[in-house]
């Protein structure tokens, strides 16, 4: 029997060694109860952005918390709600015109399907295929399960899953990727092409080019089909820009956004949607209305942390940071040895794929590199034999050249049969 009553996410409690216990952190490092100060390499699962407790957002919370707790949304709106809605809206790609809130990037993708079919049901239009990227992650509920991809770890759960369209993940050109998209889209009955733009996170830090996301872009639109932009890892910074779409001069029809909303503080999310979508919801037919909440929508602390966040954004040298963060990865990829194979960067995200044999989800090799990282004083956690940097904006260039060593460090001991 275990010590706890505590159930670990994606943790198998029959191998794992205990969890360790953190107590404190700040900035790019977690102090647990032995005293062992950790590089939070991987951003605490792709949140902190800024670095843990920023002073700011720390401040912020604790000023909402004197003032209001959560109220019901569907009575009551708030400054921090209404605030961070525009001040989404202001760094968001152009045209997007109303902000949903709820309180996780899963909440926030079946948000945004929601709204999709919603839209087209209250049009009187048959369009309800979803059409996704292989390799895709939207999150772990059953929803968002159905439309990531399939495997080992959503297997129990298929009988509940419903079917999507998935388009193959782009080769050189794309070419064969873009073919597909039109061909289902000329059936016209797809509703939203549903996409991690640029860096495709849980399916193994998959990369594509901007130029891609742009021609998948056009093609939705010469056919009416939505694109639904899942930015709740991309967002906030992390591909270089504050939003990956950017960076393919487009916009989404919907964009989801958690992880770095609150920069890592508080649960907190914001599905954001065009004035056409909103539109073919607002009318005096209570059917037509939008019908979905969480009951913790919009709750002002979370609000206020998101609206610290922008503010740290517009305060301090955060482009800066990410930049400079951006072209220490680039230089350290350029020397990686043969131990590595594709090495790949987009903005502050940095990964290999180690050459074991087995590579798949529950290769066993993905425990033991998590053991040698922890031994080192890194929390990286390899995504199968995929491993990675997504280093919160304050860590230093030691840090990072440090987490990077260990890494090829690893790689090597692997390589060897020595780990
Ligand atoms: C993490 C993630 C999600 C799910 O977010 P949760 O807050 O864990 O529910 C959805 N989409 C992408 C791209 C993610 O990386």
């Amino acid at each position: 029997m275990l010590n706890s009553p505590v159930w670990h996410p994606f943790t198998q409690h029959g191998i794992e060694p205990p969890m360790r216990r953190a107590v404190s952190a700040r900035g790019a490092f977690i102090t647990d109860a032995e005293g062992n100060r950790t590089f939070d390499a991987i951003s605490s699962w792709w949140v902190t952005t800024h670095g843990h407790r920023h002073p700011t957002i720390t401040a912020a919370i604790e000023q909402a918390a004197r003032t209001l707790n959560q109220v019901i949304f569907a009575e009551y709106t708030h400054d921090a709600a209404e605030q961070l809605a525009r001040g989404l809206l202001a760094v968001a790609p152009p045209g997007l015109a109303q902000v949903f809130y709820s309180d996780s990037g899963s909440t926030a993708v079946e948000v945004a399907l929601k709204m999709a079919l919603g839209h087209f049901f209250n049009r009187g239009q048959k369009r309800h295929r979803i059409v996704v990227l292989e390799h895709s992650y939207h999150g772990d509920t059953i929803g968002t399960m159905s439309v990531g991809a399939r495997g080992v770890f959503n297997l129990p759960f298929t009988p509940l899953m419903f079917e999507v369209e998935r388009l193959p993940f782009p080769d050189g050109s794309g070419a064969r990727m873009l073919e597909a998209f039109e061909t289902l889209c000329r059936s016209g009955d797809v509703a939203a092409l549903l996409i991690e733009p640029l860096v495709l996170g849980a399916g193994g830090m998959c990369m594509y080019r901007p130029a891609l996301l742009t021609a998948l872009r056009d093609i939705a639109t010469r056919h009416g089909v939505l694109l639904i932009a899942d930015e709740v890892m991309t967002g906030w910074g992390r591909t270089g820009t504050m939003f990956a779409c950017s960076q393919a001069k487009i916009s989404p029809d919907i964009l989801c956004t958690s992880k770095g909303l609150t920069g890592g503080s508080l649960p907190l999310a914001a599905t954001l949607a065009t004035a056409d979508i909103f539109e073919s919801h607002l009318s005096t037919d209570r059917a037509k209305m939008f019908f979905h909440s969480s009951s913790y929508t919009a709750n002002p602390i979370a609000c206020s942390a998101g609206l610290a966040n922008l503010e740290v954004w517009k305060t301090e040298p955060v482009q800066g940071r990410i930049d400079r963060i951006a072209h220490q990865l680039e230089g350290l990829l350029v020397a990686t040895g043969n131990t590595v194979e594709n090495p790949r960067r987009t903005g502050t995200i940095a990964a290999v794929d180690l050459v074991v044999g087995d590579s798949g989800y529950l290769s066993d090799v993905a425990p033991r590199l998590r053991a040698f990282f922890r031994s080192r004083h890194m929390l990286i956690r390899p995504l199968g034999n995929v491993v990675y940097l997504m280093p919160p904006y304050c860590s230093g260039a030691d840090e990072i050249g440090a987490a990077w060593d260990t890494i090829l460090e690893a790689a090597e001991a692997v390589s060897k049969g020595k780990l």
